[in-house]
């Protein structure tokens, strides 16, 4: 995770969660929405997954062994953790929890397993789904990143239907089209649940005061 700015006068920050099948668009999202919003924090997760070419370990993800992993989950360290595409995954507990004290924004970039055990510890959580706009563009782009071995694309893409069934559990979804929409998109739902009144009262506590007051 980076560091932040805290909002030093909220009790806690959101958590955001984003979901989507594998080439749908969701880290090239996520990128560009941290470009224009600073201000939260992303979750690096733990993997058994080997890293790509030009993956960095700390910060796209902690690559960790099988036996680590495992540690790890006996150990209780993570907040949700999950089995995808034939590896594990999982999000450090620590880092979420000590970044929404702060009053941090938090983003977390996770397959709907993991969204789903999230939602049940944090109920105030935040979801977005990103669907393709279509299965022929969602191999394309899958393709196209040139990312993984052909057989890990075949995967990818027959676990895509088993993703794309739980996209109705999310509160937003959003289909990645056109990016600039898209991104459009996810950063006006950041912007709407940070002027949600439940938020906006605590911040703006002395304002409101102020306005009420006689004379
Ligand atoms: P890509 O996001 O599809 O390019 O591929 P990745 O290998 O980076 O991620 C594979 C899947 O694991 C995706 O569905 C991610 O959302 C999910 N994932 C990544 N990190 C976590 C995590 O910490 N917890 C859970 N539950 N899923 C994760
Ligand atoms: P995910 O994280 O969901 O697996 P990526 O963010 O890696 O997906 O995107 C998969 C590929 O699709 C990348 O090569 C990316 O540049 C491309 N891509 C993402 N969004 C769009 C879009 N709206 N139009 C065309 N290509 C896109
Ligand atoms: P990739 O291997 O392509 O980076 O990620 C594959 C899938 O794993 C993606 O759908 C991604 O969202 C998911 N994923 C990545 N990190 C986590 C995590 O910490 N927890 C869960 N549950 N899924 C994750």
């Amino acid at each position: 995770m980076s560091a932040q700015t805290p909002n030093k006068e909220t009790a806690e920050g959101t958590l955001f969660i984003v979901a989507a099948p594998s080439g749908a668009g969701k880290s090239t999202l996520v990128n560009a929405l941290l470009e224009r919003q600073p201000a939260i924090s992303l979750s690096v997760s733990h993997t058994t997954r080997p890293p790509r070419p030009g993956e960095q370990y700390g910060r796209h993800y902690y690559f960790v062994e099988r036996a680590e992993f495992e540690r790890e989950v006996a150990e209780g360290i993570f907040l949700e953790h999950a089995e995808v595409h034939g590896n594990f995954y999982g999000t450090s507990r620590r880092t979420v929890q000590d970044l929404l004290g702060q009053g941090c924004d938090v983003l977390l970039e996770i397959d709907w397993q993991g969204a789903a055990q999230i939602r049940k510890a944090k109920p105030d959580c935040v979801s977005v789904f990103i669907l393709p706009p279509s299965r022929a563009e969602l191999e394309r782009r899958l393709r196209g990143r040139g990312s993984d071995s052909a057989e890990v694309i075949e995967r990818r893409l027959r676990n895509s239907r088993g993703e794309i069934a739980h996209a109705h559990e999310f509160d937003y979804i959003i289909v990645n089209d056109r990016f600039e929409d898209a991104l459009d998109g996810l950063q006006a739902i950041v912007r709407a649940v940070r002027q949600r009144a439940g938020l906006q009262c605590q911040r703006h506590d002395s304002l409101i005061k102020e306005l009420l007051a006689e004379g």
